[in-house]
């Protein structure tokens, strides 16, 4: 048997390695190593694949929350409403541009923003809202953009982890993720299911007005070359990163099916154990499971991951604090916040390796290992 992990990057590689190196070399001998031809050639294809009017490449995920925020023209103190139950970039920048984070609960179920939290938390200084397609599932964007729409706010969705992932409004049309929000961003960090070789992200949107500014945030706030209209930044997506994402971005539906394969098997193996709560997939949401995430009960959860690890077997605690609990939030007084739900998740969930290269032995040893374990 291979050796389990988390995410298996280097077996990915093997198979289209003749034509990620003949890509990165065909770089190299044109040394156009910032905004060549193989950043505007990803970021069109990325554009279609994605279904959006605009794509600006940048430098990682984070920054691209960062640059949507601040294209949105929002004042000091200005309210941004987002999950708790989240990784820490997605709220970070925000109290990184002196704006507030406001804490919602997520739905336990979808793990996702909750729409009925949201409109609670909404007051006179609320601006935006941050949903995140937490794990590779999507949030509910059909309530939250008519939640947004009655309160004028905008809409960023956090999609990191969900490219690729589908989403199903009631009328039957579909949009994929990060389509459907006023700007939509994401990331390339190479564990994501687009993971690329060192950070990179991308902003969609579809409004033409705010593309032209996320663009010139990203270049330093240059409207023509050396004129500098806005305070940006300098977030670039370099050319060797993007001729390689360019080549994955061909197999991300065959890498996000492979993933759903491997869930299902999950799904199966656990099905009906009392003590396991497998994932579950609304009917609006195509799941490319960036994670792979139970909810455990009853079941000694650091018992389990030790258990796993004396047998090679990897698993990790996504995310161990929530955001209203980080001390980097303290100030906010977020964590007098009652949020049984987020707080339920934080001491419940536990990710189990999933990526495009996980085999049937590889997935039989490890349902098997967290079965002995949790039926002991
Ligand atoms: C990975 C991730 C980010 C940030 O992406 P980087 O490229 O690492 O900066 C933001 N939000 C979520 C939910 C993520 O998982």
């Amino acid at each position: 048997m291979r050796p389990i992990q988390m995410v298996d990057t280097k077996t990915q590689y093997q198979k289209i390695k003749e034509e990620v190196d003949s890509a990165v070399i065909e770089v190299m001998e044109s040394s156009a190593f910032i905004n060549g031809k193989a950043v505007k050639d990803f970021t069109a294809n990325l554009n279609k694949y994605i279904g959006s009017n605009h794509t600006i490449t940048c430098a990682n995920g984070t920054d691209a929350i960062q640059i949507a925020l601040m294209a949105l023209g929002l004042k000091p103190g200005d309210e941004v409403i987002t999950p708790s139950f989240t990784y820490i970039a997605t709220t970070e920048v925000i109290a990184l541009l002196n704006l507030t984070p406001v804490f919602v609960e997520v739905n336990p179920d979808t793990f996702c923003i909750d729409p009925a939290a949201i409109e609670k938390a909404v007051t006179p200084k609320t601006k935006a809202i941050v949903p995140v397609h937490l794990y590779g599932h999507a949030a509910d964007m059909e309530a939250i953009m008519a939640i947004a729409e009655k309160h004028n706010l905008y809409v960023i969705e956090d999609n990191a982890q969900a490219i690729g992932c589908e989403y199903t409004f009631s009328d039957g049309t579909k949009k994929k993720t990060g389509t459907i929000g006023h700007i939509g961003t994401t990331s390339f960090y190479p564990s994501k299911n687009l993971g690329g070789f060192g950070d990179g992200g991308a902003i969609f949107t579809n409004d033409d007005e705010l593309a032209t500014k996320l663009l010139m945030i990203a270049n330093h706030g240059q409207s023509k070359q050396y004129y500098h209209d806005v305070v940006g930044c300098n977030s670039r997506l370099d050319s060797i990163k993007a001729a390689v994402l360019d080549i994955k971005l061909k197999h991300l539906d065959e890498y996000n099916a492979a993933r759903r394969t491997a869930a299902d098997y999950y799904d199966n193996a656990f099905a009906n154990n009392q003590k396991i709560k497998t994932p579950f997939r609304a009917s609006n949401s195509h799941h490319v499971f960036h994670q792979y995430t139970l909810q455990l009960e009853g079941v000694d959860r650091n018992g389990l991951k030790d258990f796993l690890a004396s047998h090679k077997i990897p698993a990790m605690i996504y995310y161990p604090v929530p955001g209203h609990k980080q001390k980097m939030f303290a100030h906010f007084n977020a964590s007098s916040q009652d949020m049984p739900v987020t707080d339920m998740l934080t001491e419940r969930v536990i990710s189990l390796p999933i990526h495009s290269e996980l085999d049937d032995e590889q997935l039989q040893f490890i349902t098997s290992k967290v079965l002995e374990f949790v039926n002991n």
